[in-house]
């Protein structure tokens, strides 16, 4: 369908005119030698135009890089700024917080997490949370009570899944055989020693894997999303969950994406019954915070485990989990920002979004998917979208989502740089999703070499 030729001259080109258009961004690239990689994080090189943007400012749904120029950010932080880029409320409670009372790490509790827990039990489900600073964090540590609680060894993935980097994750599929997953650096053991993989959507798989009756947690997004996004079919989760109870393995969703289907994430909104929630990044509105909530059930059995610590020493926390800061701008976040009426509308500009993306993909014939979850859309280079991670993975295309990441960062609009999804937050508005479908539309002109449709 695409023409790789055309392809490739218009990827050198629009190179070309990021590299002449951000030279102070490029300067400060040059001169980071002290950064391992020139970047604070080496994942900040993925970048599709040889060096990153470098962030002045940002506020709502947009974004100033240090050449002056404005953004449409529907990357927003790949979720860390869901709530959008420092939102008031959560400005005025880090104020409070930090300035007017001030202390963040005095390690005493606040009375915003009391708060917090009853929120999220009313959005989530589950009623005992904590605390942690990261989402990988707030999934290590549920597995590892999960450990403790059931004495298996095991957890299981999807194929594909992303939950951080939680060493046990990185395992992938590759027919019937799982594997340690590409870019699994320094893994401590093989992963298939501490791990099960299944395709998601698939109840045989999941059910094969579980009867070794070694698994302790079934960790798991209710929709993929950190490869592209794969929904679930009818009865895949009530399946899961079904045999989750059947083998007695524990069920983790993980929120920390799905939480764009609404106030209580894909578990709210589809009604599910996980035995432990975790979930990070939006819910600090900017601010480093994440937690996990454990059911009534769960909670009462890790209380009685005798001897178990969790209070000095032990497997689970950190110092600066919890810390007034963090719980602050938490609370903040949930009461004043990604409200019931916020996702409402974050959603509605979505599906505005996907109708948009359609348009264009079926004007050029293109055997192209776009997939929706409440707020976050993503398209995808399959048709039909992608039923599993591993038939997900096989639609990458590196060169055609650099193309698109390049042409539209040239024309004011960022995309999260790991794949083509689009996130809307409370501030991101119907001009800034027209404006999308305008320069993808002229995007994907160029690149079928037929007129703008439009
Ligand atoms: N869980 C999911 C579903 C994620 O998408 C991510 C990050 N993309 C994480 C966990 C890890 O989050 P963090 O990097 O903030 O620890």
């Amino acid at each position: 369908m695409i023409n790789r030729d055309r392809l490739d001259a218009l990827l050198r080109r629009e190179r070309a005119a990021f590299a002449e258009r951000n030279p102070r961004s490029a300067a400060e690239y040059a001169q980071a030698g002290h950064l391992f990689g020139r970047v604070p994080m080496t994942w900040m090189n993925k970048k599709a135009a040889g060096f990153p943007l470098y962030l002045a400012a940002a506020r709502g749904a947009r974004v100033t890089d240090v050449d002056g120029h404005e953004y449409t950010d529907f990357c927003l932080g790949d979720t860390a700024a869901m709530a959008g880029h420092s939102p008031e409320p959560v400005v005025a409670a880090v104020r409070e917080r930090f300035d007017a009372l001030g202390g963040a790490c005095a390690m005493l509790p606040t009375p915003d997490a009391a708060w917090v827990g009853a929120e999220l039990t009313r959005r989530f489900g589950v009623t005992r949370w904590s605390f942690a600073l990261t989402a990988t964090d707030a999934n290590r540590w549920a597995i590892r009570l999960l450990r403790a609680l059931t004495g298996r060894p095991k957890i299981l993935f999807n194929s594909y899944c992303y939950h951080g980097s939680v060493d046990e994750s990185l395992i992938v599929l590759q027919g019937q055989e799982a594997r340690s997953r590409e870019g699994n650096v320094g893994a401590p053991v093989d992963v298939t020693m501490t791990s099960r993989v299944a395709e998601f959507n698939d109840l045989e798989g999941l059910e094969r894997e579980l009867a070794h009756g070694d698994v302790a947690a079934v960790v798991m997004e209710p929709a993929l999303t950190n490869i592209g996004i794969v929904l679930p079919e009818p009865g895949y989760l009530a399946g899961v969950r079904e045999l989750t109870r059947r083998y007695g393995t524990y069920l983790l969703n993980d929120e920390t994406h799905t939480f764009s289907a609404g106030p209580g994430g894909a578990t709210g909104a589809w009604g599910l019954e996980p035995d432990v929630v975790t979930i990070g990044k939006a819910i600090g509105g900017g601010i480093p915070a994440a937690a996990y909530g454990l059911s009534e059930q769960v909670a009462a059995a890790i209380d009685d485990i005798e001897g178990l610590d969790l209070v000095d020493m032990g497997g689970v926390g950190g110092t600066l989990a919890g810390n007034a800061l963090s719980i602050a701008a938490t609370r903040a976040t949930l009461e004043h920002v990604l409200t019931t009426d916020n996702f409402r509308q974050m959603s509605e500009l979505s599906e505005k979004f996907a109708l948009g993306v359609q348009r264009v993909i079926d004007e050029h014939e293109l055997p192209w998917s776009v997939t929706r979850l409440g707020a976050r859309v993503e398209y995808r280079f399959a048709n039909p979208a992608p039923r599993t991670g591993t038939e997900s993975n096989a639609a990458a295309d590196a060169d055609l989502e650099d193309y698109l990441h390049v042409y539209l960062a040239n024309r004011g609009i960022l995309l999260t740089p790991f794949h083509n999804m689009a996130l809307m937050c409370p501030a991101t508005t119907e001009a800034q999703v027209d404006q999308h479908e305008e320069v993808f539309a002229r995007a994907i002109g160029e690149l079928t070499g037929r007129a703008d449709p439009s």
